[in-house]
This record gives C-alpha cells, structure tokens and sequence, in this order.
C-alpha cells in the first residue's frame, strides 16, 4: 500500500511571524510612547558605540533636538578583530540611562552575551540583536522571555526566510514587539561594505506582520552614501531608519566613515521625514 502524499502545505514555516497570524493585520505597538509600524517612522539615531560622556550627551541632544525617535548606541560591541575595542559595557549603559534620563529618548542598544541580559534589559527600551548574532537561537530565547522590544537584523548571508525564522524564536517565547532590520548582505560587490538589498522592505511585509526597519549606515559604509539611502528606504516603505551619527566622524573609534555628523542631523531628519510621508508615514516622537 502506498502512503498517500501530505498535501503541500500552505502555512509559511515562520507561523507566528507571518502575515497571515493576524489576518493582514500589521503589528503595531509602542516603544516608550512611540508607536512602532502601522503609520509610525521610527528614526532611531546615535553613535555605532558608546565612548565616552560628552560624544554621548552630545549626539544625544542633537538627535533628540532634530525630532529622532530613539537613541542608538553599542555598549557590547561585536568586533571583527578581538583586539578592537569591545565597548565600555557596564559604564557604557550607565550612560545610556543618563541620555535616556535627560533627553527621555528610548534606548537601542545591542546585547552580545546572554549572561549580560539582566543588564541590559534594565536600559534599553529595544535590545538590537546583531546581524552576526541572528542565528544564535539561545540569544533569540533569552530575549524572547524579556518584555523588552527587540530589533532584529539580517545576518550577513541570511536570507529573508531565516530571518523571519530567527524572528520566530523570538515570538515563540511570548515576546510580540520584534522589528526586523535590513542591514546590507554579502553579495560579490566590494564597491560597498555590503550591499542594501531594498527589497527585503516590501518582501519582508509581504511574508510578515512585523515592522520592517533599515539601517542604510553599515550598507554604505560611506557617510555620504547614507542619505540617498535613507531616503529610498523611507520612500520605499520602510517602518523606520537605524543611523549612525557622531559629534566628531574623524575621531570616532568605530564606524567614523560612516558616521552622520550631529551638526548636520536636522536637515537629514528633515530630508527623511519629507521621504516617509512619501509612503505615507510620520516620524513617531512622544505623544
Ligand atoms: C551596529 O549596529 O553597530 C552593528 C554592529 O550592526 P550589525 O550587527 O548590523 O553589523
Ligand atoms: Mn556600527
């Protein structure tokens, strides 16, 4: 006797990730006051990593000053060589906490290690999951039991499916605020650091109810590179920017060449805002 063929089935693998869990319906929610997805822009700006006090409190109040709706910045930072700077960790989010206290922007910042998660949950607002860590299913769990935001991103060679299945573990675990984030993959073009794959933001909303995020700064690699793709990103439907800006691009210890510069950040936020409402979206600030 033959087994008869399982019909094919036509539930995507990444169930609770996909758009159709809620009938069409995207995730909406809030971050701190701002809303997140539906018709909410979330500009989330800051350096690629805390170094110091003053770099910090000044991009912060630059940022907050051009109507950002996050603060970014690395404590735990995953560095290619491990003799590079690592991130000031502790101090460093005891810093975030004072940005976050004097501006009232909520916190992006990355967690690297499971055993740090305690401390981190404790500043952020969102915890960043690196694109180096998007297959770290341990990682994914942990922050899945916090009721901290999680933004996402694409790992380096993942395609849109592994990332929605990372996205999965995450959700699994009852945590429902995850935003995924394209960040530039490895393809054969060296022109680039990495090339922007724009269309993760339509395929991304097409296969998921999630917000769709884009961090156009670790794509370029070149500061002036990073407007024309914001502004494509935000005209293309992307749910919000993740950018790096720095008091002073030169000095910076990590990712200075593609660096905003702060004093230049409202006409940039200005430029963006302008492209959002292209694709029908407000820069979320607080209520
Ligand atoms: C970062 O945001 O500073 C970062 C390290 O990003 P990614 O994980 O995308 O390389
Ligand atoms: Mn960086």
């Amino acid at each position: 006797m033959t087994t008869p063929m399982k019909p094919a089935s036509t539930e995507a693998p990444y169930r609770l990730a996909s758009s159709g869990f809620r009938d069409g319906q995207r995730s909406v929610f809030d971050v701190a006051g701002r809303n997140v997805g539906g018709g909410g822009f979330a500009l989330i700006a800051g350096p690629c990593t805390v170094e110091s006090r003053e770099q910090l409190l000044e991009v912060a109040a630059a940022v907050n000053d051009a109507g950002a709706s996050m603060l970014r910045g690395g404590a735990y930072k995953p560095r290619t060589s491990p003799y590079s700077f690592q991130g000031l960790g502790q101090e460093g989010l005891r810093l975030l906490a004072e940005a976050r206290e004097r501006t009232g922007l909520p916190i992006v910042t990355e967690l690297l290690d499971v055993r740090d998660v305690e401390d981190v949950v404790e500043v952020a607002d969102v915890i960043q999951i690196g694109a180096r860590n998007m297959q770290n299913y341990a990682l994914l769990a942990e922050v899945g039991r916090t009721d901290c935001a999680v933004l996402l991103k694409r790992g380096l060679a993942a395609t849109l499916e592994e990332l929605a299945m990372a996205a999965e573990y995450v959700l699994k675990e009852g945590n429902e605020r995850v935003m995924l984030c394209e960040r530039g993959i490895r393809t054969h073009e060296t022109a680039y650091r990495f090339t922007l794959d724009l269309l993760a933001v339509p395929a991304l909303q097409e296969m998921t109810h999630l917000p769709v995020l884009v961090d156009p700064s670790h794509a370029a690699g070149r500061r002036d590179w990073v407007e024309p793709m914001s502004l494509a990103a935000a005209a293309a439907g992307a749910d919000g920017i993740i950018v790096e800006v720095h008091d002073e691009p030169g000095r910076a210890i990590c990712d200075g060449p593609q660096a905003l510069p702060a004093d230049g950040f409202a006409g940039y936020a200005e430029r963006v805002r302008r492209a959002a409402e292209l694709a029908g979206k407000e820069v979320s600030v607080a209520a």
